[in-house]
């Protein structure tokens, strides 16, 4: 499959990209907790301490998950989206897992 030789080019280490898997799945639960709901209705962005709505703020890690960080309290904070962009630059194999991710999600959905 042609799909799986790109995956791991994006890094050429499988122990990492299933760090990675593990970890955004935790980030998903994590997103259910009382304490994140908690974090989103105070509504500060922990980059630029601008107020948002709850729903225009999303998770983010500050130590990415490519860089081997994890979906505990002490890594993952609410940004908007802006700051959350900004920061997706400077983790360009993330914004790639991402874009696999939805196009993966496409062609299940299709089948
Ligand atoms: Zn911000």
């Amino acid at each position: 499959m042609s799909s799986h030789e790109s995956y791991y080019e994006l890094d050429g280490d499988p122990a990492l990209q299933r760090h990675i898997k593990l970890e955004r799945e935790r980030a998903r639960k994590l997103r259910k907790t009382q304490w994140w709901l908690t974090l989103l209705n105070k509504g500060i962005c922990h980059y630029c301490q601008n107020t948002f709505l709850s729903s225009e703020l999303t998770m983010d890690h500050k130590i990415p998950l490519a860089r081997k960080g994890k979906s505990t309290k002490g890594n993952v904070v609410p940004a908007c989206r802006p700051c959350n962009q900004q920061k997706q630059l400077d983790t360009p194999a993330e914004t790639l897992l991402n874009k696999l991710d939805a196009l993966s999600s496409q062609s299940a959905s299709s089948s």
